[in-house]
């Protein structure tokens, strides 16, 4: 997939393409960002735009006139640009972490310290990814600090990490760090309809608590019907506790966003968990409504009839209250508080 196929991060990806055209492309990179964002399938379409033998010239994005095109992108369609995604084009080396969630130095000799002395086969540049780099050990770390100095010519070395802080700093500083953002909702919902074949209004509720992650997005359709009962149960609790003054009335709606007494404390954690971002992003929706915003920035378009018979109930003031305390609920979650007593105090707040 070349560059323009991917979903947001535009801005980064053009500045990568230039760099490629330019031929300034710093030969050690680190991608960083949060998880399921893209950054894999960047590398990729990195190696691609380095080694297809066909690049498309100022490639337009697709659905996206006015942006900048990109100054140089691959076809996407050849046998080099296929094999690369595919991963098994010979100069194009995707490294991950084994079972043990480490990449042992022995890897690392083998696979990439011998394979970059050697010229490529193909390819006009060589490309290693590490997919899951923070699963260098020190040793690994330690023995890569000189190819990533100054990598042998041909050779770039893509350093794909959610936790950029978990590498050595001698490595930190030879690499320049290219930063994935979040990406936006709308990019979500395009990227959920195009490729999980979900239907718009799906696709919007599905986005809305994936926080800008393709990875959270993928498996939050996967569970879409988990997502319907989170959903379902988040604006229950909005109407229990929308008029109800009484503690005792706002406690029942707890019975519905932690798990039923049922599993382990772990699982019971991440379902209130899920349950309090479905509820964060009804109020979201509700802040809409109580600004008489464009119903159209409404993300989930499906719940409006229910969110506008609870709107009356929530002015500014307690939106902004409840997502504080939604916030907070997370935050206590986080540091291991009891589930139980999170959701009590949440919808005491809201
Ligand atoms: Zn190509």
């Amino acid at each position: 997939m070349p560059f323009r196929e991917l979903a947001g991060n535009r801005t980064v990806l053009g500045l990568l393409a230039r760099a490629i055209d330019a031929g300034t492309l710093p030969p050690s990179l680190i991608f960083g960002g949060p998880e399921g964002v893209g950054k894999r399938h960047a590398a990729l379409a990195l190696a691609q735009a380095l080694n297809c033998p066909t690049p498309i010239r100022a490639a337009p994005w697709p659905g996206a006139p006015s942006a900048p095109p990109l100054v140089i992108d691959a076809c996407g369609t050849c046998a080099t640009c296929s094999r690369i995604w595919r991963e098994i084009h010979p100069d194009v080396i995707v490294i991950r972490p084994g079972e043990t969630g480490n990449i042992p130095i022995r890897i690392v000799r083998e696979k990439v310290l011998q394979e970059v002395g050697f010229k490529p086969f193909e390819a006009r540049r060589r490309v290693v990814i590490f997919d899951g780099a923070d699963g260098l050990q020190t040793d690994s770390q330690d023995a890569l600090l000189k190819t990533l100095e100054e990598p042998p010519p041909g050779s770039v070395l893509v350093l794909v990490t959610a936790q950029p802080g978990q590498l050595l700093p001698t490595v930190r500083s030879r690499c320049p760090t290219v930063r994935f953002a979040p990406l936006a909702t709308s990019a979500v919902i395009d990227w959920l309809m195009a490729h999980e074949g979900l239907a718009e209004p799906q696709a919007r509720a599905v986005a809305s608590i994936a926080r800008g992650s393709l990875a959270a997005a993928r498996e939050a359709a996967s569970e879409a019907e988990g997502q319907e009962g989170c959903r379902a149960a988040a604006v229950r609790v909005l109407q229990q506790v929308s008029d109800a003054g009484d503690a005792r009335g706002r406690l029942e709606a707890t019975r519905d966003i932690v798990g039923k007494g049922k599993g382990s404390g772990a699982s019971e954690r991440d379902s209130l968990a899920n349950h309090l971002h479905a509820l964060a992003a009804l109020l979201r929706d509700l802040a809409v409504l109580a600004t008489r915003a464009d119903v159209s920035a409404v993300v989930n378009v499906d719940l409006v009839p229910s969110l506008q018979s609870v709107a009356r109930f929530f002015d500014r003031e307690r939106i902004l209250r409840a997502f504080t305390a939604v916030d907070r609920a997370l935050g206590a979650l986080e540091r291991n508080a009891s589930p139980k007593t999170v959701a009590d105090w949440v919808v005491l707040q809201l």
